[in-house]
């Protein structure tokens, strides 16, 4: 026996963004295919003409590209699987596992009422299910024939086993009168035709999926391993929505996330291996188990992906942060190409920044004068003797032979000897005058990347500067 190719599908419906909760199935999905040298299939599942739009097909793709969930077929679009999706309809009919049903809205309100008056669940009472003889002319909707007796049973990977009896069930619409198939059944079809093995999907999902298996089976189908995710809840315990903030993935990229923190945040939000919390991309496709997701929802915490990002930005290459701060670098219009090599900017900046947007806005003077100082450092660390001291400063880096950071340090270190003073009389002053503001990494770094030019030509506006205001 050969092993069967593991196949699993992401299939969201293009009727608004790809928020936080569906990128987590779809890497759920991902890994599971990827771990066993399986295929990953990207369904749109668009029927619903009136909710879709291409705008929300297209944030989708732009979402899973973005994030690095590569598929390895698709996008396949249900929209163009109708004359497919009759076909298996006319398929049901003949075999028998499908009929035409007539009761018209009226008669169907009218059953609804009088098994709410006798306290039974509301559900089609199947008086089409065995006609004789069809009515002439009268619209018709199609059902599938439900079994009516035994148990349907999951034995779900992540919820454990479930058991559904079909008396639960009634027969379900599969085509509306004007013959357009519905959602359960549209799923069925493509979930039989493009193999799949895992459906792995959110557990709002769960009880659309007992009717589904039946339809398999009568399609002669094996059925596949189901997997519901738990759905995850913003800090108010409640189901993670637009009031939480939840966007589109690619606000993520606005704000200045990496897609493959994401990708760890969300993989860790209901999933754990050891104490770790870093996973590489290679880790999480090892490791992950859809077998040990925890059941119970999970509540998103921003913070924490916050903290993820930070040890991404500290720890990735130079090179893979730049892929993603080159968008930012754009955004913010500053243009790198004239300064300190970038990389040796990122190096030196990396421990400081929590997110990608932060880090492009904080290094614009290395590239740019800026044009006036932060008021507030100004304020603090310009007063009445920083001229004397920025002359001194500049005396002694202007002496320098060579422009390196440890050459900047002792020069720094000498000035503060010759004056008396501490560093934290001297530096605060240094640190204004050559970047604008109160914050940046150690003066030696920043000096050597600002370059000696623009450093001591700095000094010498900042000297001018301090003089006017204070002498
Ligand atoms: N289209 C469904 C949704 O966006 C997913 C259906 C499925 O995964 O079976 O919620």
């Amino acid at each position: 026996m050969f092993a069967m190719t593991v196949r699993t599908r992401f299939a969201p419906s293009p009727t608004g963004y790809l928020h936080i909760g569906g990128v987590r199935t779809a890497l759920y999905s991902w890994l599971h295919a990827r771990q066993n040298d399986g295929k990953f299939i990207l369904r749109i599942e668009d029927t619903d003409r009136e909710r879709s739009t291409q705008e929300s097909v297209d944030a989708i793709i732009e979402g899973m590209d973005w994030i690095g969930l590569d598929y390895d077929e698709g996008p396949i679009f249900q929209t163009e699987r109708f004359d497919r999706y009759a076909e298996v309809i006319q398929q049901l009919l003949d075999q028998g596992d499908a009929y035409h049903c007539y009761c018209t809205k009226e008669e169907l309100v009218e059953v609804r009422e009088q098994q709410r008056a006798n306290k039974e669940k509301p559900r089609y009472n199947g008086k089409c299910r065995d006609l004789d003889e069809e009515p002439d002319g009268r619209e018709s909707v199609i059902r599938f024939k439900n079994p009516l007796e035994g148990d349907v049973v999951i034995d779900d990977l992540i919820k454990g086993k479930i058991v559904i009896n079909n008396r639960e069930l009634d027969d379900l619409i599969i085509a509306r009168s004007d013959g357009t198939p519905t959602y359960n059944f549209t799923v069925v079809v493509d979930d039989i035709d493009m193999g799949i093995t895992h459906v792995i999907r959110g557990d709002d999902h769960i009880n659309n999926t007992p009717r589904q298996i039946n339809m398999m089976k009568a399609l002669g189908y094996q059925i596949p391993k189901f997997a519901h995710a738990p759905m995850i809840l913003g800090d108010d315990g409640k189901r993670l929505s637009k009031r939480h903030g939840a966007v589109g993935v690619m606000q993520y990229r606005d704000d200045g996330f990496i897609p493959q923190a994401v990708l760890n945040y969300l993989l860790r939000l209901g999933w754990s291996h050891e104490d770790q919390e870093i996973f590489s991309r290679e880790e999480m496709i090892k490791l992950f188990k859809l077998e040990e997701v925890n059941g119970a929802p999970s509540t998103f915490n921003t913070q924490k992906l916050i903290w993820v990002n930070e040890q991404y930005i500290k720890t990735l290459p130079a090179d893979e942060i730049l892929q993603h701060l080159q968008w930012h670098l754009d955004q913010q219009k500053l243009d790198t190409s004239n300064g300190p090599a970038i990389r040796d900017v990122i190096e030196a900046h990396r421990d400081r920044a929590k997110t990608l947007k932060e880090l492009a806005a904080s290094i614009r003077y290395y590239y740019e004068d800026f044009k006036e100082y932060d008021e507030k450092a100004a304020k603090k660390h310009f007063k009445t003797a920083t001229p004397g001291i920025l002359q001194k400063l500049l005396d002694n880096l202007s002496a320098l032979p060579e422009w390196t950071a440890e050459a900047i340090e002792a020069s720094i270190k000498k000035t503060c000897d010759e004056l008396e003073l501490g560093m934290g009389k001297v530096g605060p002053a240094l640190r204004v005058a050559v970047t604008g503001a109160a914050v940046s990494p150690s003066l030696d770094t920043t000096l050597a990347l600002i370059g000696r030019d623009k450093s001591l030509e700095r000094l010498q506006k900042a000297i001018h500067f301090a003089t006017e205001k204070y002498a």
